[in-house]
């Protein structure tokens, strides 16, 4: 423990602190708090006497002076407090600090830190914690848990971070106990963090250049690879009627997934049926069944037939009037009936057309074939006309089938 002269001194700064600066935080003066103001700003010796202390004590930091280098190698013995809330930067950049008790750092001043920095290219840093670790939240943003330069954090204890936090360049984090980071973790520049225990990080994760985050209790930290499962029980196949389900699971740790919908399928038609043939005056229906389910997908209305049956019948009777006296040119008229009689033999109607042609008994070569159609299926029928002597002696005339 510090010399008498230096238990004086504390004692006389201890009642000044009490009554002007920190009230809240003290206790008795019966020994059990040491200020660093107590110490006359001597680090070492302030951190000599924290190496040995007792269960109960509280060692109170309360300037906003660095503290780096030596002085923190050292160790916070279990049931003692270090309080270094008030500093601006607590840094470790050489040798071991070892804390099996409880430290609080950052307490609210703006660009407070606290670094696992190392000083020179051989200085490695390092910062094991077996006690309770706890950076206050505060509003300042600035606020930043650092590891680099050869730093290396150890926790097997308990470690809080309530500001955000630094492991780059080069930095070193191990957890073997609880981490708990409240906001956000950048890893970059050769440094890694590796998680044997509880990490839980609240947070964003940011990654830059190598850095690497390494979980070796939860090698799904950051997600899951589901796939589709291998259990067919709990496969559901889709029908054209239903959706089905597809089960998955982490192809990394074997966790159920929630499993995905799959879509029904399409329903398969069969060939449209008549299912009510039309007639004349009547429409018929047709429908489309799913060869699969078996279930009606379409139907509709076919048109009824009307009257348009074939022709099988054609009466011709012809009138021949000689246009002008001798002219030897005659009109004829044909008058045509044609009967419609549909597939079954059945008359359906009638009409009757009228056809004119006119022939030139001038031209000595009369007899022919006068061919015509119209549309009511004449096509296959032709005029057959004979005529002899001076145009009023007709022999023949009518229509054959060709
Ligand atoms: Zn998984
Ligand atoms: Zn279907």
């Amino acid at each position: 423990m510090k010399s008498k002269s230096k238990k004086f001194m504390a004692l006389i700064v201890s009642v000044f602190m009490l009554a002007a600066l920190l009230p809240a935080t003290a206790v008795a003066a019966d020994g059990d708090v040491y200020r660093f103001s107590d110490y006359d700003n001597d680090q070492k010796a302030f951190f000599e006497d924290l190496a040995k202390a007792q269960p109960g004590e509280t060692f109170i930091y309360n300037t906003m002076q660095y503290i780096n280098s030596e002085i923190a190698s050292s160790v916070v013995p279990a049931g003692v407090t270090l309080d270094v809330t008030a500093i601006h930067t607590f840094s470790i950049r050489q040798g071991t600090l070892d804390n099996y008790g409880t430290i609080k750092v950052c307490g609210g001043y703006q660009g407070a830190s606290f670094e696992i920095n190392g000083l020179e290219p051989s200085d490695f840093p390092v910062f094991n914690n077996y006690g309770i670790f706890y950076i206050y939240e505060n509003e300042y943003p600035r606020c930043i848990v650092v590891v680099r330069n050869g730093g290396t954090i150890n926790n097997y204890g308990t470690f809080t971070n309530a500001t955000n936090m630094n492991v780059m360049p080069d930095g070193t984090v191990n957890n073997h106990g609880t981490f708990i980071n409240e906001r956000d973790l950048r890893i970059g520049a050769d440094s890694v963090v590796n998680n044997h225990y509880i990490f839980i990080q609240n947070g964003t994760f940011s990654f830059y250049s190598n850095g690497i985050f390494n979980d070796y209790t939860d090698p799904c930290f950051f997600g899951h690879q589901f796939i589709d499962s291998p259990i067919i029980e709990d496969y559901i196949a889709p029908t054209c009627i239903g959706d089905g389900f597809a089960p998955t699971v982490c192809s990394v740790c074997g966790i159920a997934g929630d499993g995905y919908e799959i879509p029904k399928l399409d329903h398969v038609p069969a060939n449209r049926i008549t299912v009510k043939e039309p007639t004349r005056t009547e429409k018929g229906e047709w429908e489309i069944y799913c060869l699969t389910c078996g279930n009606l997908l379409e139907c509709g209305e076919i048109d009824e037939l009307g009257i348009t049956g074939v022709t099988t019948n054609i009466d011709c009777f012809a009138t021949i009037t000689e246009t002008a006296k001798n002219s030897k040119v005659w009109e004829v008229t044909f008058t045509v009936t044609v009967t419609l009689i549909d597939e079954d033999g059945e008359i359906v109607g009638t009409e009757v057309v009228l056809y004119v042609i006119y022939l030139d008994g001038n031209n000595s070569n009369l007899s022919g074939v006068y061919s015509f159609d119209d549309d009511h299926d004449l096509a296959g029928y032709k005029l057959v006309y004979d005529i002899k002597g001076n145009g009023s002696n007709i022999k023949t005339f009518g229509i054959i089938q060709s």
